[in-house]
């Protein structure tokens, strides 16, 4: 019985057509700039984002570093949601490194952030006492938030905001396209907006290593020194650029088929005794749902029990579980999946 995959999208596999593209990829030195193959992907990922310009980093989280490095200084402030990635997953390292320290605001259920409350949090830039805030980071789609969506006006309201402000707006937008497919808006609509932008390659998109951050011509070269400085120079790194090239082309419309598993998924879950979930908010890949302890048992045991029923997921916070869909789950894999989580389950809740 092979087990069905729902921990993550990061654990999909390249396609062929990547890896032929790969093993064919023209490259050279790209910090000195002269690799074809990442050069073509930084300008097609910074056009389909309404950006001037972009930049290869090796993994989502160097470009949030890259990001907060580039905007912020030691004793600014950045301002995000209470459930960012950011805050919570990437080891402390935008403030860390950056020397500026984190104000939070709350994360609505689908991941937003409001401009009213982006407003009470912002500094007075005359007031020697405070520290100015120079960023606001937002998240599109919200990975703690149940792969939540924000719109075009949800981003510009806060933009216009923190603008306002003084303050630049950083998007992690590890997932941008997912929000653009469930939207059907182009991905430009959520990203133009803001001052820079970052986007995972090696989740849902397929490929095996790689982020693309991108921004105004003068951000990105600002980044570029950041980038060189954590050790983000990466030579020949065109054999890796030429997957996320096949991956602009060919990954991003059918994650269409992914969102509709995921809320199949969700549907399936919620008619389980001892699992909660709301399957009308679920708009993208990601589900997250709660586990009851008294009916089942604790969350780390049930996912365990997964396991050895062929379902792999992981753990969010405390009862929650998350399952996420990707290219490597088909509908039959999510009723396949669901037909063996039901049956955990009720063992879980028999000996409970
Ligand atoms: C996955 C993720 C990241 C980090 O990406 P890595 O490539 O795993 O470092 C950043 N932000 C969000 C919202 C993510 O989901």
């Amino acid at each position: 019985m092979a087990a069905i995959d729902l921990r993550s999208d990061t654990i999909t596999h390249p396609t062929d057509e990547m890896r032929r593209a790969m093993a064919a990829a023209e490259v050279g030195d790209d910090v000195f700039g002269e690799d074809p193959t990442i050069n073509a992907l930084q300008e097609r990922a910074a056009e389909m984002l309404g950006q001037e310009a972009g930049l290869l980093t090796a993994s989502g989280t160097m470009s949030n570093l890259i990001a907060a490095l580039t905007w912020c200084s030691r004793g600014d402030e950045m301002v995000m949601g209470q459930e960012a990635h950011m805050f919570w997953n990437e080891s402390g390292g935008p403030t860390a490194l950056s020397g500026a320290q984190v104000r939070l605001v709350p994360n609505d259920a689908n991941g937003k952030i409001s401009a009213a409350d982006v407003q009470a949090a912002v500094r007075d830039a005359t007031n020697i006492h405070v520290p100015a805030t120079t960023l606001v980071c937002l998240e599109n789609t919200h990975n703690r938030c149940s792969g939540g969506v924000m719109t075009p006006q949800d981003t510009r309201e806060v933009v216009d905001v923190a603008h306002a402000a003084g303050a630049a707006v950083h998007l992690d937008g590890a997932r941008i396209f997912n929000a653009a497919v469930a939207l059907e808006v182009p991905a430009a609509e959520l990203t133009r907006d803001v001052d820079d932008v970052s986007f995972c390659l090696s989740k849902a998109l397929s490929c095996p290593v790689g982020s693309v951050l991108c921004g105004s011509q003068d951000f990105i070269t600002r980044a570029r020194k950041w980038r060189k400085m954590v050790g983000g120079g990466m030579r020949q790194a065109g054999v890796l650029a030429a997957a996320g090239v096949v991956a602009l082309d060919t990954m991003v419309e059918r994650l269409a088929d992914d969102h509709p598993n995921a809320r199949r998924l969700a549907a399936g879950l919620a008619n389980i005794d001892g699992l909660t979930v709301d399957p009308d908010s679920i708009h993208t890949n990601i589900v997250i749902f709660e586990v009851d302890r008294e009916k089942v048992g604790d969350a780390r045991q049930v996912i365990a029990a997964l396991r050895e029923d062929g379902v792999l997921v992981s753990h969010s916070r405390e009862q929650s579980l998350r399952m996420v869909t990707h290219r490597h789950v088909t509908s039959d894999d999510v009723e396949e999946a669901l037909s063996r989580v039901n049956a955990t389950i009720r063992r879980l809740a028999a000996s409970a």
